[in-house]
């Protein structure tokens, strides 16, 4: 499971960021990642309710940012964010489009701490 290299690489941050600024505890972490990665959301807190358990992340709040799947229209230069099917522009229907976004690794944008 992909997942579970993750969210490990994820705990090492925050344990590396615990050494630097001496906090003890991490109340919530806020993560993104793209809509089309291939990562899942449930697995993602199971995975980190498994690896998190005696480190400084353990019972921390996880708050996810999907970001959404974007395309650029190669016709007329249109870009826009897609919720279904992004296999074609919404302004001109071409089908020649290619992915700007969506497609985004698991990251940590924010951290809470105590
Ligand atoms: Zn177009």
């Amino acid at each position: 499971m992909h997942e579970l290299a993750l969210i490990q690489s994820l705990l090492d941050i925050v344990e590396d960021c615990a050494a630097t600024d001496g906090f003890c505890r991490v109340n919530s972490l806020k993560l993104s990642f793209g809509r089309l990665s291939c990562l899942d959301r449930q697995c993602l807190e199971f995975a980190f309710s498994i690896q998190s358990a005696g480190t400084k992340a353990e019972g921390a709040i996880l708050d996810f940012e999907i970001l959404p799947a974007r395309i650029r229209c190669l016709d007329c230069g249109r870009e826009a964010a897609m919720d279904g099917a992004w296999d074609r522009c919404p302004s001109c229907r071409s089908q020649d489009v290619t992915l700007t976004g969506g497609t985004e690794e698991l990251r940590l944008i924010e951290m809470e701490v105590d």
